[in-house]
């Protein structure tokens, strides 16, 4: 009954659904105490206070039919206008509700702007690791992922193999900073460095390639770092993100897009997307979660407890023999395999120690795997000593 296509797409989803059933018999097995599963980006710090107010008091003092109705596809006006002004105050930049898409979380973002843009054959530069799901998102309007490595030290983009990668089909390149899978935050220089090697693309095939800046980890970052607000350095830029996240809300599925002026054939590009979230078959983005979000703008889920379980999780694995990438941003620890094959890596922590980490080749980077430390400290607490025993079982202590 199921198409071609969906074939190919439950195939690839196959090994991340194989881990939740193993996570589940595990737990049968052992005690769900007894297993520790880093495997899901699933925030598990509460949405803060100021969402369940805002919930409580738009449900309360507002009109019901505005709250619950169908509005424009791309979200309330009063609503976009709010967030237009809030990045505006936090970015220099003078967006106004035009400029901004509601969607159905980043992942809806993702899908209405490569909806808006793809022919058939047009190819989508990602920097790898990267966020397995562009495969999918890419492939439902059957654009081509070209995978592009970053530098193997710092796993920031390499604008060099960038720019050798680019074709007269490269139709966007999509960046993802803070990073998941690897934590890390890209600096400045790398993203003008980016900029320019999309310039010179255009400018050599005579074609327009979208940056697409995908930020749902945006806010959660440490140490002082800073994002770089991406369409400073490259104009024909679209930002993704969502309150998945940074508000702790993912399974309420809110997020947006900013598609600044500056993006070629903005009118069209605008008008195409408010299309695509329609005939996407989403609509609208949620509507009540629409008007909460508008009030929580200045509130964040608690980015201390993940910087607690940050210094917890890679103190200890470092000090035990593992490299890891120091995270900057996100909830994400990037562990090289101390075995070639990091599957069997991952299998031998699974059997050994009911350790569940996914392997770095879901994210198109063999010989690492990802770690989710958005879990509870005790989690890590307790799973420390089977790390130390892998890392004696590998020698990685001396
Ligand atoms: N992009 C990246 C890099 C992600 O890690 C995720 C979710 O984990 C998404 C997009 C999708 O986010 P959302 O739940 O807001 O759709």
């Amino acid at each position: 009954m199921i198409s071609e296509k969906m074939k190919g797409f439950v195939a690839n989803s196959s090994a991340i659904r194989a881990m939740f059933e193993e996570g589940k018999k595990l737990a049968a097995k052992y005690g769900a105490d007894h297993v520790y599963d880093f495997s899901l980006g699933n925030p598990n710090v509460p949405a803060p206070p100021e969402v369940k107010e805002a919930i409580l008091d738009i449900v309360e003092n507002e009109d019901p039919v505005l709250v619950h109705g169908y509005m424009n596809n791309s979200g309330y006006e009063d609503v976009r206008s709010t967030l237009a002004e809030h990045l505006n105050s936090r970015y220099g930049t003078d967006y106004s509700a035009s400029n901004i898409v509601m969607t159905v979380g980043a992942a809806g973002g993702l899908n209405v702007i490569l909806k808006t843009i793809l022919n058939p054959g047009d190819e989508v530069i990602v920097i790898a690791p990267y966020f397995g799901e562009y495969r999918s998102y890419a492939g439902n309007f059957d654009g081509v992922i070209v995978a592009v490595n970053s530098d193997p030290e710092t796993f920031w983009p390499d604008p060099e193999a960038v720019a050798a990668a680019i074709t007269e089909k490269t139709k966007a390149l999509i960046i993802n900073t803070p990073n998941n899978p690897t934590g890390v935050v890209y600096p400045e220089s790398v993203i003008r460095s980016i900029g320019k090697v999309l310039e010179e693309g255009s400018r050599k095939y005579g074609t327009e390639i979208l940056m697409i800046s995908d930020e749902p980890y945006r806010d959660i970052v440490f140490d002082g770092a800073e994002v770089p607000w991406i369409p400073d350095f490259y104009g024909n830029t679209v930002v993704g993100s969502s309150y998945s996240k940074t508000l702790s809300l993912p399974g309420e599925r809110i997020g947006y897009l900013v598609i600044p002026s500056s993006v070629s054939d903005f009118e069209n590009v605008i008008s195409a997307a408010n299309t695509a979230t329609r005939i996407l078959g989403y609509v609208n983005a949620p509507s009540l979660m629409q008007r909460v979000a508008a009030r929580c703008l200045d509130a964040k889920a608690d980015v201390e407890f993940y910087d607690r379980n940050r210094k917890l999780l890679y103190g200890a694995l470092t000090e035990y023999g593992f490299s890891c990438v120091k995270p900057e941003g996100a909830f994400y620890l990037w562990v090289k395999s101390p075995e070639e094959d990091e599957r069997a890596f991952a299998a031998r922590a699974k059997d050994t120690e009911q350790i569940l980490v996914v392997p770095g080749r879901s994210f198109g980077c063999a010989g690492w795997v990802r770690m989710a430390y958005c879990v509870s400290t005790e989690t890590i607490e307790n799973a420390l000593p089977g790390f130390l025993r892998l890392a004696e079982s590998y020698g990685l202590r001396g």
